[in-house]
């Protein structure tokens, strides 16, 4: 492992040379592509004198420099870079090189997707298809021929506008595109395929028509209306909120079916997983449809913020990411539900960015070293990113707020950037200091803020003591700057003071006089901080009733809730005023999808986060007894809840219907826990007569967390039906793999012959492998064999497509934190992993955290 070396951000150094425009010829063959590259480069450091370019398992098939073809004596290649030695101050530069696309598991690159070439070069990946100075920092200006078969390849995309068709080959044709805005690699893309395509047209604000097509797998074209009008909605979103506009004659989509991440926002050239393009009402849920249409906005979001503004290096990442999740998260809350929304994005950092915060791999949302690039497209960059953005937000207020995004948009278009030049026009416009803000850039941890309460002689005190986390390393980090928005209710629920309290200090005291009477404190509203507070005194029931801000509603009733099961952990009983509130939740008049929010349970994750050593067999045990509890009590009043909003034939995706269905599950999934022969009935008949997914999946669900017999006929049924759908497929093997029977791991690996699986299509192994390894309770099975599977299967995907594999091995980050028994088994695991010859750097960068061994 010696040659596996991390980067730097203290390192940066300025490019030497700059890469004026960009000329790039695609020959596809079936067995190789051959890529013709002429540049412009000019020299920026004079007194360099030779140039390296970022290149991997480089095929080199000629080399000119200035129209001279250059003898090997001129050049090198070694340690992934091609170095040309005594290069002119300005000169042209033709590289011709060889590349496999049909062999490249890795999907980084140009690669194959099925029957459609495509390509994924964020962060690193532009270097696997020729040449290049493959930096952010470094952004040029692409004319991009395209050549393949006509018959298999009718369509040629690549970024930017269609500028010229060429049809005088043979068998063969090409398209020329060119993209006018200067581009960092990462951003370059290119399809061919035969692919079917939906087309639309957008106007902008100021009046030019932009072509819109979104392209799939042929007969798939009606399941792209939903995605394209999530398309009209984000551009027309982005104009009014942010005053940006489009700015290319054409922007294109393509879904694939083989794809690394979520999606990409290459320029006018977005390519998606299809699972974020893909929809109706039989395949998709109503999870899968708001799915679509945050990333959708997301991918289109970046054409500003990430595109016209880049990062200057891959430090920055959350300048793009964070900012941009951001905006989504605001999208989505604008077209539908503003308070579910934020629960929802909430619960999502929660489960997912406080897990990696408090594991050895927690890391600033600004990086300072990395290994893997690939390793840092984190919930922290992105999750945790758009929570810093969401505070700078509450700082400077709306008005202020656009002020500054458009100096930002103003001063930087065009360029590469840093997270500091972005803090530079949100202070410049609004007038705030934001110097102490820095911090939330450059420390890791979730910060704890502990509340003590007094009332006397008509004042209320308030004092918030801030712990904060050491970093990972051991050293001590400091206190935040962050905005905490609270309230102060009498008995009756009316708010006697609304504030935002600015918290810099490690202990603040803050007083509130003319209170003729003590007070309810409602703290960190809407989750203005992303923080842990831990409250002396709690009213948890009055809260549920009588605050009304939902955020708090939801978390009130969560936190009760972990309260009880905490009770019973520690063998003792549920209290009766929990009981009550519960009820009333069950009454209450408002919004049903905020409703199913309200009447769920904590996640065993939440539950997990809270304890010191780790014990899921006493987790999944209290948890299962609170629910039977709570679902035996109220069953007639839930069972009234579910016929009321039950409605099988309704295939509707406006809230409304989305939200009967959320409720009416939520009650199924409650009673499911009770094992009545009743219940199980009705779930059968939701299997069977609902006509949307949504509702068919959560039946299956329940039916196979019960029982064999109950499980084995859906389980056939849902495989016959659907074993043709890709997509369709990862929720049934999502589902099996999920389940908490016994036998799931024996299940699982047989799974793994059935023939629609394979190991090279990235969703498949997520739902499958990816959701086994969430299954605590198979997962961490004391006997150690859900580790062991585990274990070999990053091993072996590992060879396959690293970024996968590191992927996996995220399942190991809670190895400190496990009860002894379960972190004796767990570490013979690791240290198999990381004992393989020739195992990633990525893989290598993850386990070598979680064992600190780096
Ligand atoms: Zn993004």
């Amino acid at each position: 492992m010696s040659e596996i070396q991390a980067i730097y951000l203290k390192d940066y150094k300025k490019p030497e040379y700059e890469i004026k425009d960009v000329n790039l010829i695609f020959d596809l063959h079936e067995e190789y592509a051959l890529v013709t590259n002429r540049m412009s480069i000019s020299k920026i450091d004079e007194s360099v004198a030779n140039i390296s370019l970022d290149s991997i398992d480089l095929e080199l098939v000629e080399l000119w420099l200035n129209n001279l073809k250059l003898k090997e004596t001129r050049y090198h290649y070694k340690n992934e870079k091609l170095t040309i030695l005594n290069v002119p101050t300005a000169f042209s530069l033709k590289i011709v090189n060889k590349i496999y696309p049909q062999n490249n598991t890795e999907l980084e690159g140009l690669y194959k997707s099925g029957t459609i070439f495509c390509t994924q070069n964020e962060p690193e990946g532009f270097r696997r298809v020729t040449p290049y100075l493959d930096r952010p920092d470094i952004m040029s200006v692409f004319t991009t021929t395209v050549i393949a078969e006509k018959s298999k390849y009718p369509v040629l995309l690549s970024n930017g506008n269609k500028i010229q068709c060429h049809d005088s080959f043979d068998e063969r044709h090409g398209v020329t595109w060119f993209d006018p805005h200067p581009k960092p690699a990462y951003l370059f893309a290119l399809v061919a395929g035969d692919l079917g395509v939906v087309n639309d047209e957008f106007t902008t604000m100021s009046g030019e028509r932009v072509e819109l097509n979104i392209y799939c797998d042929l007969g798939n074209e009606s399941k792209c209306t939903h995605a394209m009008k999530s398309l009209k909605e984000s551009m027309t979103w982005d104009e009014e909120k942010y005053g940006r506009e489009y700015d290319l004659e054409i922007y294109n989509i393509v879904a694939v079916d083989s794809f690394n991440m979520g999606a990409m926002e290459n320029k006018g050239l977005n390519i998606f997983n299809s699972h974020y393009v893909l929809a109706d009402e039989d395949t998709a849920t109503d999870t899968n449809f708001m799915g679509i249409q945050a990333v959708i906005a997301h991918e289109y979001f970046h054409n500003w913020t990430g595109n016209r503004i880049t990062c200057r290096d891959w430090f920055q990442l959350t300048l793009k990411e964070g900012l941009t999740v951001f905006r989504d998260q605001s999208f989505s809350a604008d077209l539908n539900s503003k308070d579910v929304q934020r629960i929802d994005d909430v619960k999502a950092l929660r489960e997912r960015q406080f897990v990696e915060d408090a594991s050895p791999t927690a890391h600033p949302i600004q990086p300072e070293s990395y290994i893997s690039m690939n390793n840092f497209y984190t919930s922290t960059v992105y999750e945790k990113g758009a929570e810093v953005i969401r505070m700078i937000n509450t700082l400077l207020g709306e008005e202020n707020y656009r002020k500054a995004t458009d100096l930002y948009f103003k001063t930087f278009d065009g360029q590469a950037v840093t997270t500091d030049d972005f803090l530079w026009a949100m202070s410049k416009a609004s007038g705030v200091d934001l110097s102490a803000f820095e911090l939330w850039y450059h420390q890791s941890g979730t910060p704890k803020i502990h509340v003590k309460e007094s009332y006397e002689n008509k004042i209320y005190s308030l004092t918030l003591t801030q712990e904060i986390p050491n970093a990972v390393d051991g050293s001590k980090q400091k206190p935040y700057f962050f905005p905490l928005k609270i309230s102060l209710m009498n008995s009756c629920g009316t708010i006697k003071v609304e504030k935002t309290l600015l918290i810099s200090k490690e202990e603040e005291i803050f007083e509130f006089t003319g209170l003729s009477k003590n007070c309810i404190l409602s703290i960190n509203r809407d989750f203005s901080a992303p923080i842990i507070v831990e409250q002396e005194k709690t009213e948890y029931s009055f809260l549920m009733k009588h605050d009304d801000n939902s955020f708090v509603k939801y978390e009130s009733a969560q936190s009760y809730a972990v309260e009880m099961i905490e009770s019973l952990m520690h063998g003792e009983e549920i209290d009766q005023e929990y009981v009550d509130a519960f009820g009333y939740l069950l009454e209450v008049d408002v919004d049903l999808s905020f409703k199913a929010l309200l009447l769920e349970l904590p996640s065993i994750s939440t539950l997990m986060q809270r304890q010191e050593i780790v014990d899921f067999e006493l987790i999944y045990k209290a948890k299962e007894t609170l629910q039977k509890h709570l679902a035996s009590i109220y069953k007639e009043k839930i069972l009234e809840l579910y016929r009321k909003y039950h409605k099988p034939l309704n295939v509707s995706i406006d809230a409304k219907s989305m939200g009967q269905r959320a409720i009416k599950n939520r009650c199924l999934r409650m009673l499911g826990a009770l094992d009545d022969a009743e219940i199980l009935r009705i779930t059968q008949e939701q299997y069977r007569d609902s006509l949307t997914m949504t509702d068919r999946v959560v039946a299956f669900d329940i039916l196979e967390n019960t029982s064999e017999e109950l499980s084995t006929p859906v389980v056939a049924d849902f495989y016959k039906r659907y074993k043709n759908d890709t997509l369709v497929m990862n929720k049934y093997f999502a589902i099996l793999a999920a389940s908490q029977r016994e036998g799931t791991l024996e299940r699982v690996q047989a799974l793994q012959n059935d023939e629609v699986y394979n190991e090279k299509v990235p969703n498949l192994v997520r739902s499958l492998i990816g959701v086994f390894a969430r299954n605590y309770k198979s997962f961490h099975a004391k006997n150690g064999k859900g580790y062991s599977f585990i274990a070999d299967k990053i091993i072996e995907i590992d060879q396959i497509n690293a970024q996968m594999a590191s992927g996996l091995c995220g399942a190991f980050k809670i190895y400190e934190k496990m009860n002894k028994i379960n972190k004796g088994v767990m570490k013979r695991e690791l240290e198999r992993i990381i004992s393989t010859q020739s195992l990633s750097k990525n893989s290598y960068e993850i386990i070598a955290k979680i064992l600190k061994t780096h």
